[in-house]
């Protein structure tokens, strides 16, 4: 064999293994599920322009998997098996029936294994029967009776209410808001403005849950005046799950709330982290709303 034999064999064997190696999804991109089907919000119309913005920062690969309509016979719901472990995070849109037994044990074991999970909006209203789901998410659209509720008050100290003392889940009016940053150092927030203004949109008040381990990233004060509570409410923060990171976030009522440069930043720049603890996207000039 000569000596160019020897290097092409050996380029070609390297060169195999490589190829070998290489994931089968997003090769060098983040591998993201979204996850909807069934919602009292407009799926439909969310969970492309939610893809597109992902997808826009060059740093996802972005499948969609949609559930069986509400009522579907069970042979549907038994073909509903997503493949939780092909990917690094997933972002549900989804607020439905339970999952069957199976998919909940999977995505349950996904997320305490170290998988990332973005809840958007109203998917906080989901599975309120699924204990790790309550936990995952620490406060959800649930009546006052369910569990705490966590919001910080005046000073920007966290308040805690007991079950079935106060309000529990829900908004006035939607109308613009404020958004305040309540940690500047976490990877999803730092970099944005303290405040900024949102567009017209729901403002969630009064969820509750077993609210244990939660990093609030981000409150809106809920006006008396507005239908709301007269506290900040939290509209985005984490929780860790087993090994896993989860990241939610309460903006986002339809199209236009959900691809206004805010919550569109929040929720790329919190799938980034929820998936490797990290954030590299940079968070765009268009966002730096008002600042006090
Ligand atoms: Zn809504």
């Amino acid at each position: 064999m000569t000596r160019t034999h020897r290097w092409f064999l050996l380029t070609a064997v390297l060169g195999l293994a490589l190829a070998a190696a290489g994931p089968a999804l997003g090769a060098d991109k983040i591998n993201l599920l979204i996850i909807d089907g069934q919602n009292g919000h407009n799926w439909k119309a969310t969970t492309p322009p939610i893809k597109e913005m992902l997808e826009k920062t060059g740093r996802f690969a972005v499948e969609v998997v949609t559930s069986p309509p509400k009522d579907a016979p069970k042979e549907d719901w038994d073909k509903f098996r997503p493949d939780f472990s092909k990917y690094a995070v997933v972002l549900t849109n989804y607020a439905g029936q339970p999952w069957p037994d199976e998919v909940r044990a999977a995505f349950e074991k996904y997320v305490r294994d170290g998988g990332g999970l973005v809840v958007y909006h109203f998917a906080v209203a989901s599975f309120p029967e699924w204990e790790a789901y309550n936990k995952m998410i620490g406060i959800g659209w649930r009546d006052n009776k369910f569990g705490d509720r966590i919001a910080l008050d005046d000073d920007g100290k966290v308040v805690r209410q007991a079950k079935g003392e106060g309000p529990g889940a829900g908004h006035g009016p939607a109308h613009p808001f404020e958004v305040t940053v309540r940690d500047k150092d976490h990877p999803i927030t730092k970099g944005m403005p303290e405040k900024w203004a949102h567009v017209s949109d729901e403002l969630y008040h009064g969820q509750r849950g077993p609210a244990q381990d939660m990093h609030i990233l981000a409150t809106a004060y809920s006006a008396k005046d507005k239908g709301g509570t007269g506290m900040n409410e939290p509209m985005a923060w984490t929780i860790p799950f087993g090994k896993g990171r989860v990241f939610t976030c309460l903006l986002g009522h339809d199209i236009p709330q959900t691809t206004a440069p805010d919550c569109a930043t929040l929720l790329v720049r919190g799938a980034e982290w929820a998936a490797t603890g990290e954030v590299t996207i940079p968070v765009p000039p268009d966002m730096a709303g008002k600042k006090e």
